[in-house]
């Protein structure tokens, strides 16, 4: 079990003592998003979402990257332009094309990304402690202990 898993035994080896104020009241981020994070999914009414504390947002992890949507939007405009007006669809391709190879260009460095560098963001971010008092956010294991 690493530290982030469990705060508890963490924050005995950790210098936990916020930098930045000097108050020792700190938790993991990890801890501090998880906990005032919830995903609403609910089923009388189609309803979903996420309600979050502000201070669960600030603790947020780094965000993945894609177009995700957009490819909906792209083809599905094309698609009702192409209902719409008919005639269009063979002089609308060729553009159609072409911002769907530059969509696929820019999703590829999107997923580049993804695999590469955001576990290393993640990794540091599954470090980070926030405090409770001023919000600092800081990796304890950056900090020369002092006790
Ligand atoms: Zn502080």
């Amino acid at each position: 079990m690493t530290a982030t898993e469990n705060p508890s035994i963490a924050k005995s080896k950790l210098n936990t003592v916020c930098p930045q104020c000097g108050d020792n009241n700190s938790q993991p981020c990890l801890a501090v998003y998880n906990a005032g994070t919830a995903n609403i999914a609910t089923a009388s009414v189609i309803t979903t979402g996420v309600q979050q504390t502000k201070l669960a947002a600030q603790c947020a992890p780094p965000p993945l990257r894609g177009l995700g949507k957009a490819w909906d939007g792209v083809i599905g405009s094309y698609i009702v332009l192409c209902f719409l007006t008919g005639g269009l669809l063979l002089i609308a391709f060729p553009i159609f094309v072409i911002v769907m190879i530059g969509m696929g260009v820019a999703e590829s460095k999107h997923r580049a990304f993804n695999r590469i560098e955001w576990p290393k963001l993640n990794a540091a971010w599954e470090r980070m402690w926030v405090c409770q008092k001023c919000h600092h956010q800081f990796d304890p294991g950056n900090i020369p202990c002092q006790n």
